[in-house]
Formats: structure tokens, C-alpha cells, sequence
């Protein structure tokens, strides 16, 4: 199925700085978070991974950045396999990998100052260092000193992308930057990460549930549903003619700008809760909730296969 996907990926054209290959994590118990998840991510792209809450998106970036071990798949990052790597050979590579957190001020210890934060535990940065960095995010050089509640969310998730920035790295996981801040500082946080982007030529995994700011930022987009890739393409098909029913549900919940076009277009309503990832249905894991599934869905699990340019894994797409 790899080879397959490598063949149809959109962004295979260029050499992939990150290829995922049938990752998985499961937690004790027999939770199967994470349950097979193939992807890649060029230098300096941004892909969008979408899904409910406990779908498996932020267990997926917690994985790519090692902060999590995976339980099976490769994590493929410049060629290196780093499930494969000892934690000697990993060091020098984590400084390429970074992540951005939801909540700024329980990521940051509140008993740091914010250069030690954005330093880290062994001190790697000079006070000018830290003070460039603090000001390419937005804030002043004189905040060093200061310590996290002495600043407001949208400033401490500034902290937080300076930390992030601080090793240098390549690829970023963001993992829900902005759900947690006010909607006036949200375009805020979001132009900063696009202009850091710009000028650093970061790869940026943007795990986010927010689809308008998805939209925004991303060129491609996966759709996750219960530790499965269901859909994954480019921006203009995901969002223009998504293929998959999840797919189609959740953009029908988006409210539409235009009065007109909202008060006549299709709207999905997804029946139920999504089914506990300890013992998914058999079949397509989607089928509880579909509104056209079929005898097949029931017993036979669809695959990811190019459908129009994109991966859908649905029996009638
Ligand atoms: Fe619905 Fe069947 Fe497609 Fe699953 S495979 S999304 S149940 S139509």
C-alpha cells in the first residue's frame, strides 16, 4: 500500500522531507489510536490533518516529533528511518523537529523566565539570540526576563513558537495553535506562522479541527477518522469536491459567508459519537455513521486509492 501511495501522492513530484509509512500507536488496553497512516510532506509544504477529537491527529504529530514512541510503521525524515535510529543517532535530528502546542500557558513552565524557556534546558542560546528571536515573533527582547502570566495567551503562544524555532528546525507540528486563543488574535497567530514559514522555509503538520483555518493554511489536507487516513489531497479538491462522506460531513458544518448559499446547501448531520478506537466496526470503521453505507461497508475495509487526483478510502467514490 506504500508503494501505491507514494505512486499517487500529489506532493511526490518533489523529495518528500517526511514520509510516513503505516504508522501506529496502541495504547494499553488494546486502544488503537493510531492505526495505519501513510503520508508525505515536501520541504517547506503544510499539510492540514483534520478529524474529530480522538481521531489520532495529535497522537500523529506527538509521533512524528518523537515525543511519542510509535508501536509500529516508519517515520522516514531526509531518508533516515528514525524508528530506527538509537537515541544517540536521533539527537542531532530532533533539532529538526519541533512542536507547537494548544494551551500556551500549560505548555510553558510558569516558574521559567522566558528566556530560559525559549533557551531550554541546556541554556543552547545568548541573551541576543533569544532577544532576535523573541522580536521575529512579535514580542520585544526586553519580555526575557519576564515569566508567562505576565502575558496574555495570544503573547504566550508567541513564547511558544519562539521555543519552537529555537533549535532550528525544519518541520513543525502545530498542534492546534490557535483553538485556544480569542478569534480576534487567531488571524494574528496564523500570519505569523505563514511568514516564518516564508522567510524559514519551515514544513509545517497543522493539526487543526478548524476548517476555515485549514483552508487558510494549507495546501494540502488529510481528513482523520478514527486512527485512518480517509481522505487526503489538495486544498482545491478536499475543499471544492470532497469525496469521501466524512469528508463531505464535515465541511456541510462550516457556516458559509454568503446568506444565500447557506441557506440552501446540503447539510450532513453525522448520527452518533464516533465509535470507541478499542474495538472499531469491522469493515469501513465510518459505516455506524454513513448515511450510504452498503452490505460491502460492512464487512470489508476500504483501502486509500487515487480517486480524481486525491486518496479516498470509500467503496463508492
Ligand atoms: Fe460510507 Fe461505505 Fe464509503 Fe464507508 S465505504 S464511507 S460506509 S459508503
Amino acid at each position: 500500500m506504500s508503494a501505491r501511495l507514494t505512486e499517487l501522492d500529489p506532493s511526490s513530484s518533489r523529495e518528500p522531507l517526511l514520509s510516513v509509512r503505516d504508522l501506529r500507536m496502541t495504547f494499553r488496553g488494546g486502544v488503537r489510536a493510531v492505526d495505519g497512516v501513510d503520508f508525505d510532506l515536501a520541504p517547506g509544504e503544510t499539510l492540514g490533518l483534520v478529524g474529530e477529537s480522538g481521531c489520532g491527529k495529535s497522537t500523529t504529530g506527538r509521533m512524528v516529533v518523537r515525543l511519542l514512541e510509535p508501536t509500529g510503521g516508519r517515520l522516514l525524515f531526509g531518508g533516515r528511518d528514525l524508528t530506527r535510529l538509537s537515541q544517540r543517532d536521533l539527537l542531532p535530528i530532533r533539532r529538526d523537529l519541533s512542536m507547537i502546542f494548544q494551551d500556551p500557558f500549560s505548555s510553558l513552565n510558569p516558574r521559567q523566565t522566558v528566556h530560559q524557556i525559549v533557551s531550554g534546558p541546556r541554556d543552547l542560546l545568548t541573551r541576543e539570540q533569544v532577544g532576535d528571536l523573541l522580536e521575529r515573533v512579535g514580542l520585544s527582547a526586553q519580555h526575557a526576563g519576564r515569566f508567562p502570566h505576565q502575558f496574555s495567551g495570544g503573547q504566550a503562544q508567541r513564547i511558544g513558537i519562539a521555543r519552537a524555532l529555537a533549535s532550528g528546525p525544519r518541520l513543525v507540528v502545530c498542534d492546534e495553535p490557535v483553538s485556544a486563543l480569542d478569534v480576534s488574535i487567531q488571524a494574528q497567530i496564523v500570519n505569523l506562522l505563514a511568514d516564518l514559514q516564508a522567510d524559514l522555509g519551515l514544513a509545517y503538520l497543522f493539526i487543526a479541527h478548524d476548517l476555515s483555518v485549514v483552508r487558510h493554511m494549507c495546501a494540502r489536507v488529510a481528513v482523520m477518522y478514527l486512527g485512518r487516513i480517509v481522505e487526503i489531497g489538495a486544498r482545491e479538491q478536499i475543499y471544492g469536491t470532497p469525496a469521501h462522506p466524512y469528508t463531505r460531513a464535515l465541511l456541510s458544518a462550516v457556516p458559509v459567508p454568503d446568506p444565500d448559499v447557506e441557506a440552501t446547501r446540503e447539510r450532513i448531520v453525522l448520527r452518533g459519537d464516533p465509535p470507541s478506537p478499542k474495538a472499531p466496526p469491522p469493515g469501513c470503521s465510518f459505516h455506524p455513521r454513513c448515511h450510504l453505507a452498503q452490505d460491502i461497508c460492512r464487512t470489508s475495509r476500504p483501502e486509500l486509492r487515487g480517486v480524481n487526483g486525491r486518496q479516498v478510502a470509500c467503496h463508492l467514490a
